[in-house]
């Protein structure tokens, strides 16, 4: 596919929300990356909050349900699985549809850790993993005020968005 090709694209966007839980004696994994931090997240894979919200924004964006329905945590297999494979499977997808990724933008939604000494690694994982440049892909942050369950820093949620485009029918 090259910039050059005659061929008309069809803008389709899609977004994602998840949250997870923070419990004590679990690993940090946030948009594919190990962060330090006293707890972790729980969830049957390894709960990256902000993976599973790009990946139902890549999903939704292409009407292909979301993460459930792909990996549904009934099965066994997705036990603490490494979400960085859930994430490449939806690229897959979007190549599979003859298309690819515009931009994306991830938001992280907590009081703690900090997350901006993490934006850049977090963006070139994703970027790696999604098969387009960094420059593709934005992560950033907020806290909500300390209000609500990410302001008692109960869990992180994490909203996303997707631009995908997808070939015009010729
Ligand atoms: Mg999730």
């Amino acid at each position: 596919m090259h910039e050059n090709e005659a061929k008309s694209w069809l803008p389709r966007i899609g977004n994602g929300f998840d949250v997870h839980r923070l419990v004590t004696g679990r690993p940090l994994i946030l948009c594919g990356v190990a962060i330090p931090f006293e707890r972790g997240l729980e969830g049957h894979s390894d709960a990256d909050v902000g993976i599973h919200a790009l990946c139902d924004a890549i999903f939704g964006a292409l009407a292909e349900g979301d993460i459930g329905r792909h990996f549904p945590p009934s099965e066994a297999r997705w036990k603490d699985a490494d979400s960085a494979a859930f994430l490449r499977f939806a690229a897959e997808r979007i190549a599979a549809r003859g298309g690819r990724l515009s931009n994306a933008d991830v938001t992280l939604i907590c009081e703690r850790p900090r997350i901006a000494p993490h934006v850049p690694a977090m963006r070139a994982r994703l970027a790696g993993l999604l098969g387009v440049a960094e420059d593709a892909v934005s992560v950033k942050a907020t806290t909500s005020e300390r209000l609500g369950f990410t302001g008692r820093e109960e869990g992180i949620a994490a909203l996303a968005s997707a631009l995908v485009l997808l070939p015009l029918a010729p």
